[in-house]
């Protein structure tokens, strides 16, 4: 579809923290597809802030998996790294509207926190101990063992965050009791991935997001943000994940899944993006040779709505 000054506005967010593999490239594709099928105008954005985590030559590997399935963009990369004085500035906003604090918190003082925290869907809840706690940055700092502070959102009480998401269907959080304060800058100085992703999203005017339903909690804690910032936020489509014959999320146990790995066994881009059709509704006639092939039989009312089960290196030859 043409592309007008009323379309869309999308991006590719990978994390270099390692290899494309089967599922996380699918997302891509989708997210490319439902974009490129709407006209829209798409960033690429490497997601570099994940410090340890993050894995030298990772995001020029990435760029050649792009590359081979045919996915483009009209914008980047970007790299978050760059932008860590704009991350910066929202944090003295949300500081200075009292909507976030910083926490001397460690993982274990969370652990031994009196009121037992409890446990979440990704983990241990905050329990809200250094909200309220210091009058300034310098307090903090004064009172942690290593002088180091992260910096937490404070989550609004009794808030109930719903939004109807485009795939995965209707949406409803309580974040106060089910997630907590998240945190939005790093012991180790670095912005989270809450805040870097809601910062750069609304500085290029992303309207659409599609990316993997592993987030579906993370847009609750987005939605905040955008809320905290006065900006509207964007669709949301949460694409189910790709996982292995017991259910779990598609990883190692599973065997090497990874786009190079495939490609040194002769797997050809064709055969990635036939099975990628195949598992998304999607229909196509000849053997697709790129991404762009898929468009025409693309629709998002035709994706399925439960995870796709991945059997073994057999289901690229079917
Ligand atoms: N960087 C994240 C990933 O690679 C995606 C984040 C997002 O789309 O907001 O899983």
């Amino acid at each position: 579809m043409a592309r007008s000054p009323s379309s869309p506005r999308a991006r590719l967010a990978p994390s270099p923290t390692g290899v494309l593999h089967l599922g996380n490239a699918r997302s891509f594709v989708l997210a490319w597809l439902a974009a490129r099928s709407e006209g829209a105008w798409l960033q690429l954005r490497i997601e570099d802030l994940d410090g340890p985590r993050v894995r030298a030559g990772a995001t020029e590997s990435i760029l050649e998996d792009f590359a081979w399935l045919g996915l483009d963009w009209d914008s980047g990369p970007l790299t978050q790294a760059d932008r860590v004085d704009e991350f910066q500035t929202v944090l003295d906003q949300l500081h200075q509207q009292g909507q976030a604090y910083p926490c001397i918190c460690s993982r274990r003082d969370i652990e031994q926190a009196a009121s037992a925290p409890h446990a979440g869907e990704e983990g241990l809840i905050y329990p809200g101990t250094c909200r309220g706690r210091f009058a300034t940055l310098a307090q903090a700092q004064a009172a942690s063992t290593d002088g180091r502070v992260a910096w937490r959102f404070a989550v609004p009480p009794g808030q109930t965050v719903s939004w109807i998401d485009e795939v995965a269907g209707p949406q409803s959080y309580l974040p106060s009791s089910q997630l907590g304060d998240f945190v939005i800058w790093k012991k180790d100085a670095e912005p989270a991935y809450q805040l870097a992703v809601v910062v750069d999203d609304i500085a290029a005017g992303i309207n659409q997001v599609l990316r993997g339903d592993d987030l579906l909690p993370s847009t609750a804690r987005q939605l905040l943000l955008y809320e905290a910032l006065g900006h509207a936020p964007p669709r949301w489509l949460h694409v189910p994940l790709v996982v292995g014959t017991d259910g779990r999320r598609l990883a190692k146990r599973h065997g090497d899944t990874s786009l190079r790995h495939l490609r040194a066994c002769g797997v050809s881009a064709s055969q990635v993006l036939c099975w990628i059709a195949r598992v998304s509704g999607i229909g196509v006639e000849e053997q697709p040779q790129s991404a762009r092939a898929l468009l025409p039989g693309f629709d998002l009312a035709a994706l399925p709505r439960q995870a796709v089960v991945w059997h073994g290196p057999q289901d690229l030859d079917s």
